[in-house]
Parts: C-alpha cells; structure tokens; sequence
C-alpha cells in the first residue's frame, strides 16, 4: 500500500505484512505509521488524503479554542489504540483552503474525508450520520465523523 510521508510528503510503498513494524519514510526516515496525531499543513493535507492507502482523521482546531484543547488527549489516545486509522491535525487559522473544502464553520471538527479519487470535486457530506459531540467538546457545536472504531475510542 501506499504511505505518504507526513514530514517530507513523499509516497511510499509499504507492503501489507510490513505496516506494523513501524515503516519510515524512505526519503526522511520519519515513521509512516506513528501511534500519534500528526500535524499537517494546508499545503500538505490534499496530497497525505489522496496518497495514503488508509483512513484518515483530521482535527480542525486551533490554539484560541478551549474545547479543542480538552479534546486533544482523546484525540491522542485514539491515536495510539488505532493504528490502522491516521490522525492528522489541521490548525484551521493556517488551512484556509482545507478549511473552506471541508466546510469548517465551527471547531474543534473531525472529518473523514475519502480519498480524492472518490470524492469529485467537492467533498461528500455526511453530517447525518454524525452524533453530537460530548458537552467537554463543546456540546452540539461541532460535528463528530471518524470511522465508527475511532470514534468509540474518542467517546469512551
Ligand atoms: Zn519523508
């Protein structure tokens, strides 16, 4: 499958049975599948989602933001007991074209976005399927999409 690198952006290829054993970057050797969030830049965002042969998750959040903040652990955790999902934060003040994309209209907001060869030219909304974030998240100002596993871990 394909990994692209969150540091350099580079594509690799890693094969199924080698995923879990901690691949890095054979450009940078920056790990592919660090059990952490990994912050990605506007620039950066579209290129990890159409490359990367796995889920992803991205936090939109910013540093001004309470709830964001009280989400961050959770969001963390997540990280670490899923592996096969990839956690990315995005700072909203800095990704004005991921956040128009996405339709960010109100933080923290995790998305699921497919990947770019499914999606078109505009991102498939799926808010319907999106339960109200816990009242420490900021109640039902945000919207909640992660694939079902990750968002039990984050709700547990
Ligand atoms: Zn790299």
């Amino acid at each position: 499958m394909h990994l692209v690198c969150p540091s350099c952006g580079a594509t690799n290829r890693v094969s199924e049975a080698r995923v879990r054993e901690a691949p890095v970057c054979g450009r940078c050797a920056t790990p592919l599948m660090a059990a952490e969030p990994v912050n990605l830049s506007d620039e950066a965002l579209p290129k990890f989602i159409a490359g990367t042969d796995l889920p992803v998750l991205v936090d939109f959040w910013a540093e001004w933001c309470g709830p964001c903040k009280a989400m961050a652990p959770q969001f963390a955790s997540a990280a670490s007991q899923v592996p096969d999902v990839r956690f990315i934060k995005v700072e909203s003040d800095y990704a004005p074209t991921a956040s128009a994309r996405y339709r960010i209209r109100s933080i923290p907001t995790l998305i699921e976005p497919e990947p770019a060869p499914k999606l078109g030219p505009e991102p498939v909304p799926r808010p319907a399927a999106a339960p109200p974030w816990p009242a420490w998240a900021g109640g039902s100002s945000g919207k909640l999409m992660p694939r079902s596993r990750a968002r039990a871990v984050i709700r547990s």
